[in-house]
């Protein structure tokens, strides 16, 4: 059996859940969150910060599949939200969003692989890289993080508004929007016992944890490339 094969079986035996757009709010012109009502989901998953789903969607009698992340659940509601960049370039994904209304239909597949977790004994403190794609996944990871373990937050900004969109820094806390595909600027400072999670563009992750295994033992970064620059991201 191929791999491929094999990466079809295991996604035919995943759980599939119906989620249902409950609200829609714009967060900026370039990010809209949705609300899906989503209670099988949520009654069936444990959502660890990072959870993602695939989303199946619609497109020219097909369907492709996109990951976004889990975020702002309310499990006593049933509801909990994804927050889709709306990029320049069409995308289904997007373009499904930017259309979005309450009472819209979608299927998501739970297989998220390895999700974050935090070291034991916790690091002296986390560099976390990423984008407005990665800033769901990013705030969950914060939320989770001990009082006692400082976080320097450095974000790709795209767009002039996304410094609008929220980060749930904490008083220890440090975040700069910034340009990440110059990655001098992002790896300087003491990283002594740090940890490092990087999210975003598929080379410009790449480039970030190259550089990181310089500076930091290679189990100490966890590196993942959220979308790639000119290329779909995702299967039929
Ligand atoms: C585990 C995981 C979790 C993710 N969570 C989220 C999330 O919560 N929110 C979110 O918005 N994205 C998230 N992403 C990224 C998202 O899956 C990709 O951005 C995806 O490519 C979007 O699909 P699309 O159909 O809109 O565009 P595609 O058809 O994949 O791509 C079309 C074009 O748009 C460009 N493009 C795609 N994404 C971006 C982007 N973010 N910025 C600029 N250009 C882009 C591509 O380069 C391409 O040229 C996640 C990815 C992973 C792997």
């Amino acid at each position: 059996m191929s791999r491929f094969d094999r990466a079809v079986l295991t996604l035919l035996r995943a759980p599939s859940y119906p989620l249902d757009v409950h609200e829609v709010e714009d967060l900026t012109a370039h990010c809209r969150r949705i609300h899906f009502s989503a209670p099988e989901l949520l009654a069936g998953q444990a959502i660890a910060p990072t959870f993602w789903l695939r989303l199946w969607i619609p497109v020219g009698g097909q369907e492709v599949q996109r990951a976004y992340t889990v975020t702002e659940v309310r499990r006593d509601a049933g509801l909990f939200a994804a927050d889709f960049v709306l990029h320049d370039t069409p995308g289904p994904a997007s373009d499904w969003a930017r259309a979005a209304a309450p009472g819209a239909k979608l299927r998501a597949t739970v297989y998220p692989g390895a999700l974050f977790a935090l070291p034991d004994p916790p690091p002296n403190g986390y560099l976390l890289l990423g984008d407005p794609a990665s800033l769901p996944a990013i705030n969950e990871i914060l939320k989770a993080l001990p009082e006692t373990v400082p976080a320097r937050i450095l974000l790709h900004r795209q767009h002039d508004d996304d410094p609008k969109l929220t980060v749930h820094t904490r008083p220890n806390d440090s975040l700069e929007w910034t340009d990440l595909t110059t990655t001098g600027e992002a790896l300087s400072g003491d990283l002594d016992g740090w940890h490092a999670w990087v999210a975003t563009e598929t080379g410009v992750t790449r480039r970030l944890r190259a550089t990181l295994h310089q500076r930091l033992p290679k189990a100490a970064v966890k590196a993942r490339g959220y979308w790639i620059a000119g290329r779909p991201m995702g299967r039929s």
